[in-house]
């Protein structure tokens, strides 16, 4: 690739990423990893978006330095992008069910029950603290 090509693409990935280091936006319909996932639970938008920066990042890098480290960031930023918040949703919250409100980013999250297995909705991500089960009464917080 000739170098201005590099030299423009790392601009474009580092500018990015460094925008995404320090401005930390929350929930929005242009920028950061937009999942059902991600909207639903606040914490796991930023974790989501923070590994999104450091990948933005390596692509930036590697377009001056070494291209597989571009293209691997590129490609992890794509696979990690939905995988990383599947795996932290379903950490938290035992299932990769979500239910959606009214409004184009209202995905609300729902919980699994750990001793009975009922699927229950939650209004936001702060009522699993508290939330319990409406089919066996155990706590939802796991
Ligand atoms: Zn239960």
């Amino acid at each position: 690739m000739p170098p201005l090509a590099r030299y423009m693409l790392a601009g474009i990935f580092l500018v990015l990423g460094g925008l995404m280091l320090v401005w930390r936006k929350g929930p929005n319909c242009w920028i950061g990893v937009r999942t059902p996932w991600t909207f639903a639970d606040r914490d796991i938008w930023d974790k989501s978006w923070l590994m999104a920066t450091f990948l933005l990042f390596g692509m930036g890098l590697g377009a001056l330095w070494s291209m597989p480290l571009f293209v691997v960031s590129l490609v992890a930023l794509i696979v990690l992008g939905i995988l990383y918040p599947l795996f932290l949703y379903y950490r938290k919250y035992g299932t990769w069910r979500y239910w959606k409100d009214i409004g184009w980013s209202a995905y609300r999250p729902a919980v699994r029950c750990t001793r009975c297995g009922h699927i229950q909705r939650l209004k936001d991500a702060d009522e699993l603290a508290m939330a319990h089960c409406q089919s066996c009464g155990a706590s939802l917080w796991r």
